[in-house]
């Protein structure tokens, strides 16, 4: 069997998305998998849409992910010329022909009720006249002339299995714009023969593409490869993954603090699997084990909330240092010394823009932030006043280390009776303004004493 050549083949119209980088991800742990060739392309015909800024956001993107590509990128818009030759193929065997219809006739054919907007008109018209149309400058763009009598178009595609497109729904597609460049449906033709892929892996936004460009290869003369389309994701209420499901961007998710490898690790899962139970599956694994057979085509489910289970799981995993040194930067956004606490929250962190939420507490000097809900239920309590009142006297005279103030406290909190409850959240509350925080007194060290009881006393002001 001949290597395995796939490709990511993204269109620089806007940020890597979700789906984009699932699709990129299976594509080149598939291509690792079988010890293949991944091969990046840059579809960017839209010269209204592509910009250079998007492709070094995507390229940016993929880097970051870690899929390292084996060839590219490459550019359509530099491979015209492929396309040109490829067209002229087409035209010698009387494949494809000029068409002159205007935009607005083929609205009006439109609306007129012929659904693909063309019904053909100028395929009868002899080559002489046409070639002349075309020398007096009238514009023009080809057409694929379809073959009427051509068999239903059969495929047997990896995740969908056997498919089958009558000839009569398909339109004699445009294959080159009047300005020369081509449309996608051709350009990704030639560029898929030309780089001998061997497996195109994509959305199944472009399965009905898919016997348009067989039978392109196929009057091309060229061989051709298997596909497999990857099932929609969706979002956690069933419909199309957008916007409004939140960040959809991989830089979005980058700068909110997750890691590539879980992302890499959560995206390979949506709709391909290793086993029945296995979801922590590093990149060597993946690599590895990635294969076709296991995609599914029922659609994917997008959940945040199980994707940041996932990279909670890669913090912890990394450990203390390794955690301080990559989540620098939100340590930093707290405070020079927050990196400090990184061991009190790293098993409860489970992205890295967590940490200013749950560390801000440790820069606010002398001022208490009081969450409105922990004040209510913690601070206006019978009972709270007496407990700060005491404890302030703890915070005020015992060493500044864990144990003694600890214990210290212990021992009060017994001596009074109070439930340690009782005892310790107005604390809590008075020291971190929420009754959620890090360990309590692993915190209040890392504060200065005449801030913490500054707090304490404004709290006391307001308990009952
Ligand atoms: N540029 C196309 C897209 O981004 C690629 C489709 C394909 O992989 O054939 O949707």
């Amino acid at each position: 069997m001949s290597k395995v050549r796939v490709r990511f083949a993204p269109s620089p119209t806007g940020m890597l998305h979700i789906g984009g980088a699932r699709t990129a991800i299976d594509n080149w742990a598939f291509a690792r998998a079988q010890g293949g060739d991944f091969i990046l392309r840059i579809e960017d015909t839209d010269p209204e849409r592509s910009t250079e800024e998007n492709t070094q956001i995507i390229l940016r993107a993929m880097k970051w992910l870690g899929l390292d590509w084996d060839e590219g990128p490459f550019f359509q818009m530099q491979r015209l010329e492929k396309y040109e030759k490829a067209l002229n193929y087409l035209i010698d065997k009387g494949a494809a022909y000029p068409c002159f219809c205007t935009k607005e006739e083929i609205q009006a054919k439109r609306e007129a009720g012929n659904k693909s907007g063309y019904d053909r008109t100028c395929r009868d018209i002899p080559i002489d006249e046409a070639k002349a149309r075309i020398e007096s400058g009238e514009s023009h763009v080809w057409r694929l002339k379809v073959p009427l009598e051509h068999d239903n178009i059969e495929f047997d595609d990896a995740v969908y299995g056997h498919m089958s497109f009558p000839i009569d729904v398909m339109d004699d597609l445009v294959l080159v714009r009047p300005d020369g460049v081509p449309t996608y449906n051709f350009a990704v033709v030639v560029d898929d023969s030309d780089m001998e892929i061997t497996h195109v892996v994509r959305g199944d936004d472009h399965l009905s593409n898919t016997p348009r460009q067989i039978l392109i290869y196929e009057l091309l003369d060229r061989d051709i490869p298997t596909f497999a389309h990857l099932s929609m994701i969706l979002g956690p209420d069933g419909k199309k993954l957008s916007k409004r499901h939140g960040s959809t961007s991989v830089e979005e998710y980058r700068d909110r603090g997750y890691l590539p490898e879980a992302l890499v690790n959560y995206l390979a899962l949506l709709g391909w699997s290793l086993d029945d139970k296995t979801t922590i599956i590093p990149k060597d694994v993946l690599c590895k084990e990635f294969s076709l057979d296991r995609i599914t085509k029922k659609d994917a489910i997008f959940d945040e909330t199980k994707l940041n289970w996932m990279n909670g799981v890669y913090i912890r995993e990394m450990g203390i240092d390794e955690f301080v040194k990559r989540a620098k930067p939100w340590f930093d956004s707290v405070s020079p010394d927050a990196w400090k606490a990184a061991p009190l929250i790293i098993e409860r962190v489970e992205k890295f823009e967590d940490i200013p939420e749950k560390l801000g507490f440790l820069s606010w000097g002398p001022e208490l932030h009081l969450d409105e809900k922990s004040t209510n239920k913690v601070l206006k309590k019978e009972g709270a006043k007496e407990a700060l009142a005491a404890a302030r006297e703890v915070i005020a005279n015992k060493d500044w280390d864990i144990d003694s103030l600890q214990n210290a406290c212990q021992t009060l909190c017994e001596k009074l009776a109070i439930k340690p409850r009782k005892f310790f959240q107005p604390l809590r509350v008075a020291v971190c303004g929420n009754m959620v925080s890090p360990p309590l007194f692993e915190s209040i060290v890392l504060m200065k004493r005449e801030d913490v009881l500054a707090r304490i006393d404004y709290a006391i002001d307001l308990a009952l």
